[in-house]
């Protein structure tokens, strides 16, 4: 059978084929320490497993409304005003399968091909691959590593824009950096936004994996509410990657046009996950914060075996759920200048399994230091200790 011309413009998450090597390493009877993806081994709270369960067997098994469940809709829109200092409706929110759909469906919703689109380099990597498979171009913006971590290039953001380009995605608390617009960069930010009259898809995957502080949402920025889409997931902070629950939430003119791409891809979001979700929301919120205080204890005993191994340097971020570890001495003290032959190095000399920069992008003009990202998510903490030992 013959595949579309248009599937050469598809890229995809380059992480999965690390995960399957590390399965295929595995299946051989070798210990595998998985730092690579962002997937967890944390239970879901049991007030979302609860109402799920309680909601199919009340029969919520049938379709639903393709934005999701009335009252969902109305949890997240309180739930995100009050966290994020502006007003949200219902009208404001449209249920996905998910975090992933609503990068996809946004940029079909507002992008025209021919535009430009800046994005975060090292970045999750779909919003290139979306991208170009709609015809936009694709304009990376990258990150620079200081004392205190890493900051957000906005110069590389001001001196690429050009009259074509009509869109900025920002993952603010990053995958797989971890890092944080500061108060600052964030007006720059919102200055270059309104100046060059850009539309925003602010990911905030991680908004809630946060360990000190309070995050601040680039939507509470002056005039920045009618310009942004937020993505909103579950799969992260009530740990359930697997049960494929998100939002995208903004503008009622972008989400009527997000809600009629639900129905031509999926009809609707799972009925009965929607149920679960609306009690983990609006329920007790104990188990979902012992979640944060087990990651928190993973983030600092793999920072510190980390910064035991010669020519590796790891700053501590305070959100998500990744390390990105400079790797540029060790790398070169053992002769590697190739990434994914360190990393094939690494997996089969002591099991350790982690994703490296390309994974996260193309490398960028100019760019010298190497980093690798560590994924602290579903591994426990002995193993984490054991595994970096190995490393080291
Ligand atoms: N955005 C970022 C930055 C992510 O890291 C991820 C998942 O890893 C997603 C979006 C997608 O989230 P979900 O699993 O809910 O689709």
């Amino acid at each position: 059978m013959n595949i579309a011309n248009r599937i050469d413009c598809l890229g995809t998450e380059t992480a999965f084929a690390v995960s399957a090597e590390a399965a295929a390493f595995a299946a051989k009877g070798n210990h595998v320490y998985p730092f690579h993806l962002g997937d967890m081994n944390l239970p879901t709270p049991s007030t979302v497993v609860e109402g799920a369960v309680k909601a199919m067997r009340d029969g919520k098994t049938g379709y639903c409304p393709n934005a999701g469940i009335p009252q969902l809709r109305e949890a997240l829109a309180e739930n995100i005003s009050n966290s994020h200092g502006v007003k949200y409706g219902m009208e404001n929110v449209a249920v996905q399968p998910g975090g992933k759909p609503v990068i996809t469906k946004f940029i079909q919703a507002v992008m025209n091909p021919g535009d430009e689109v800046l994005y975060p380099n090292p970045g999750y990597p779909i919003y290139e691959s979306q991208i170009e498979y709609y015809g936009g171009t694709a304009l990376p913006y990258g990150y620079k590593e200081n004392e205190g971590g890493f900051a957000i290039d906005i110069d590389a953001i001001e001196n690429s824009i050009t009259p074509k380009t009509k869109i900025l995605i920002l993952n603010d608390l990053q995958n797989p950096i971890g890092a944080e617009a500061s108060p600052e960069e964030f007006k720059r930010l919102a200055e270059i936004v309104r100046e060059h009259d850009l539309m925003v898809l602010c990911d905030e995957a991680y908004f809630e994996i946060r360990y000190s502080g309070k995050s601040q949402s680039f939507v509470s920025l002056p005039g920045m509410q009618e310009r942004c889409v937020i993505l909103y997931t579950f799969s992260k902070k009530f740990a359930m990657t697997g049960w494929r629950l998100g939002a995208a939430v903004g503008p009622e003119n972008v989400i009527s046009v997000i809600a009629k791409l639900n129905v031509n891809d999926e009809s609707c979001s799972n009925h009965f996950n929607q149920y679960g979700a609306l009690d983990g929301l609006t329920g007790d919120q104990t188990e979902v914060m012992g979640l944060l205080d087990v990651l928190k204890g993973r983030r600092d005993a793999a920072i510190n075996a980390l910064n035991q191994i010669e020519g590796i340097h790891c700053v501590t971020p305070a959100s998500t759920f990744y390390l990105f570890p400079n790797v540029t001495g060790a790398m070169a003290n053992k002769g590697f200048t190739d990434y994914d032959v360190f990393r094939k190095a690494v997996l089969e000399a002591t099991g350790v399994s982690f994703c490296t920069r390309l994974h996260f992008g193309r490398q960028l003009e100019g760019e010298t230091e190497r980093y690798i990202r560590f994924a602290y998510s579903g591994i426990d903490i002995d193993q984490i200790e054991e595994g970096i030992g190995r490393m080291k």
